[in-house]
């Protein structure tokens, strides 16, 4: 049975204005492009094309919001790290991710990292973002099926060497089903601590 059976897509945000309401609880999916974030979405939530897994630069660029549970959403960050992403394109995401850092149904962040290269800096750019201790900050190394059990091992250490205490880490993958459940587990545990008050009326259609 599924963990989330009532995935549904709410909306492609260009604009902070177009944020759904700013109740219950929110979880930020975020990665450099290529570190398997569609793949890990889609695996956690366990329907095959929820997030694109193909690059449609116009739709990556924007912030793409799901709600999981009643009042729970993921929100699905553009992908970061291409050098050749254009200024001006640099110049509307980060106010758009500025503005959802300052929602407080912000719960948390899973920061999605290819086992194989490790937490850049970029990625730590995210993670100080997030302000681990203020909310969750979770590392999934993905595609840990690329790599030997040894391999595996010591690329878990190293990104936890990396990371402060507040920070977890563990080895995920979509492919082999590794580390599913545990990143299950941690969501929904994020989206059930609804830091902020659920009115009737801001009611989001569940029933
Ligand atoms: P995104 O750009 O971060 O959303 O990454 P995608 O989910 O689109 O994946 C990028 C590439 O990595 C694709 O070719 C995927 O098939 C591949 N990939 C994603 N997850 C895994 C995994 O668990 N194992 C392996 N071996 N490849 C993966």
């Amino acid at each position: 049975m599924s963990r989330f059976p009532d995935v549904r897509f709410l909306i492609s945000a260009a604009a902070a204005a177009q944020f759904p309401p700013d109740n219950g609880a929110e979880v930020a999916f975020a990665g450099r492009s290529n570190a398997g974030k569609s793949s890990a979405i889609n695996a956690i939530v366990q329907r095959r094309a929820l997030a694109r897994t193909s690059k449609a630069p116009g739709r990556t660029r924007l912030l793409n919001f799901f709600e999981v549970m009643p009042h729970g959403r993921i929100v699905d960050l553009p992908g970061y790290g291409y050098a050749s992403a254009p200024e001006s394109e640099r110049r509307t995401w980060a106010p758009l991710i500025d503005a959802l850092r300052a929602r407080r149904s912000l719960s948390g962040l899973f920061l999605i990292v290819d086992a194989r290269r490790g937490i850049s800096a970029s990625d730590q750019g995210l993670i100080a973002w997030a302000d681990p201790g203020e909310r969750g900050v979770h590392v999934l190394l993905s595609k840990i099926d690329k790599l030997t059990r040894s391999e595996a091992a010591r690329a878990l250490q190293a990104a936890s060497a990396q990371v402060a205490a507040a920070v977890s880490v563990q080895i995920f993958s979509a492919h082999a089903s590794t580390g599913v459940a545990a990143a299950q587990g941690k969501l929904a545990e994020w989206l059930a601590n609804k830091k902020t008050p659920v009115s009737s009326n801001e009611d989001t259609g569940a029933d």
